[in-house]
């Protein structure tokens, strides 16, 4: 198929341009991925989800995307982390790279095409220094190599507003060993044995942080590459300094396309690590589930600021419900005896998958793709309540599923297996420790108080039954259904 024509939003100009790959239908994408000396939180996981959107997505329109995201297993805070746990650095590094794979899992993330470590890279890491400093980029001083920031022209290209401050540092008396304040270290020296440091033509030492990200895009997708994904924050300094580097280096243009998610906020702060105000993607996953992370997450457009809410939670339960509740009708119908409903006028659902591909096309609008997917639960469930649909349209409600679970990963492999989780999560949540049969004679008292025209016992039960978290559904045909809600 050829793939679909894209437009996305370019940090790097900031505007909405068409996406032209450098092989036509191939994308090179790089994204920035976690330092692992701690569980992640679900701001990270708003990282991580959008990284795996970008993913989907360009999959789904047709591309054959290359994907490199890294583990950053070399960093102080992994070193200050072990240090104060009495282990080695790397090790601890290596537990959590572990447990971030378990929560990509929980995520229902696709695997990228590489996923490297740092700790894994230096020989290319090392070569990149190399060749700056050849290029004339990069000065060594006591073992410490400081890459020259005023010698690279086009730096401040993709963060603007950084660069007139910048301007102002050239009049501002430089310190210690720096010959400009905004040089940044390449490759800072250890001590011999030190953990966690390599030996390199500077001696022992380790990696400055923007480096690995050049050298593994460079090692994974080649010199020049079609997109590059991090958290907002990372623009300034992380992303420019890469391209300082991967240009002065490889004499091209690094990446045309840059995107960056937007913030996961806490109240009116951004939710980080040194803030304290964190909820660990574990802890989600304990309490909900990963599915419904994901659901929370994907509902907001990757470039708006998205706030952290008990509501958010509620309605990403209640709409990962929605659509397995769909999905385990449709699969029923598709199979059951019940008459089967013609329709003339298909217009209405035949549209759905253009309308879900040109949303996705039009910069990831993963959220006006959904708005679409549940216009077509909504038709469904309206047309289809006690007949089965044909097979024409049976086709077009599979293809409408199949693309909502390529391109967003959204859909479980097992929707009862779902509804049941969620069930039992409703239940935990309310604190309900009534048994369904508790419930189901509250539900015949309160039929036989409405039988006898006793309607105060029968509210009295209703709202009992509410404060359990059971809510009631009066069918047509007379016959009560409830599920739990949660509390309210
Ligand atoms: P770090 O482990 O700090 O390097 O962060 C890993 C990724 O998570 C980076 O792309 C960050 O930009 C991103 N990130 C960190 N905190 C948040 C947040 N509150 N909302 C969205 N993304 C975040
Ligand atoms: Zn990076």
């Amino acid at each position: 198929m050829n793939p679909v024509k894209v437009t996305l939003f370019n940090n790097l100009t900031r505007k909405k341009e068409e996406f032209t790959p450098l092989v036509s239908g191939e994308v090179k994408f790089y994204s920035c991925g976690p330092t692992t000396y701690d569980f992640l939180h679900v701001g990270n996981a708003r990282a991580l989800v959008v990284g795996d959107l970008i993913h989907r997505v360009l999959r789904t329109l047709g591309y054959k995307v290359t994907f490199t995201r890294n583990f950053t297993d070399v960093d102080d805070r992994i070193i200050d982390r072990a240090k104060e746990l009495n282990v080695s650095p790397l090790d601890h590094a290596d537990r959590f790279v572990k447990e971030c794979q378990i929560d990509m899992e929980h995520l229902g993330m696709m695997p990228a095409t590489y996923t490297p470590k740092v700790s894994e890279t230096m020989k290319e890491i090392i070569v990149m220094i190399e060749d700056l400093i050849k290029n004339g980029f990069a000065y060594v001083i006591n073992g410490e190599v400081l890459y020259h920031v005023p010698l690279f022209k086009d730096y401040g290209k993709l963060s603007k507003a950084q660069l007139e401050s910048l301007q102002h540092g050239i009049r501002v008396e430089v310190d210690g060993h720096k010959k400009h304040p905004s040089d940044f270290v390449l490759w800072k020296p250890t001590k011999t044995n030190e953990a966690a440091s390599w030996e390199s033509p500077w001696g022992f030492g380790r990696p400055g942080w923007h480096i690995e990200c050049s050298a593994m895009a460079k090692k994974f997708l080649g010199k020049s590459i079609d997109i590059h994904h991090g958290g907002v924050d990372l623009m300034f300094p992380h992303h420019e300094n890469e391209i300082a580097q991967s240009e002065a280096a490889n004499g091209r243009e690094f990446c045309h396309h840059w995107c960056h998610n937007e913030f996961l906020n806490f109240g009116a702060e951004k939710m980080s690590k040194s803030l304290g105000n964190v909820v660990t993607i574990r802890q989600f996953v304990e309490k909900f589930s990963g599915q419904v992370l994901r659901q929370v997450l994907i509902s907001v457009h990757y470039r708006s600021k998205m706030d952290w809410s008990d509501d958010v939670i509620e309605k990403g339960i209640n709409d990962v419900e929605r659509i397995h509740q769909f999905v385990v009708k449709f699969n029923k119908d598709k199979n059951s005896n019940l008459q089967v409903k013609k329709r003339d006028n298909l217009s209405e659902v035949e549209n759905v998958l253009s309308l879900m591909k040109a949303e996705l096309a039009n910069d990831f609008n993963v959220p006006g793709a959904l708005g679409h997917f549940f216009g077509a639960i909504r038709f469904y469930n309206r047309e289809f309540n006690s007949e089965r649909p044909d097979k024409l349209i049976s086709k077009i409600f599979e293809e409408i599923i199949k693309f909502t679970q390529e391109s967003t990963g959204l859909i479980s492999v097992n929707p009862e297996k779902t509804l049941s989780d969620l069930e039992v999560m409703k239940k935990r949540l309310s604190g309900g420790t009534s048994t369904d049969s508790q419930i189901e004679e509250l539900i015949t008292k309160r039929k036989e108080a409405k039988k006898n025209k006793d309607f105060a016992t029968a509210d009295k039960i209703r709202n009992e039954l509410i404060s359990m978290g059971v809510t009631l559904k009066d069918n047509p045909d007379g016959s009560i259904t409830w599920s739990y809600t949660g509390s309210s």
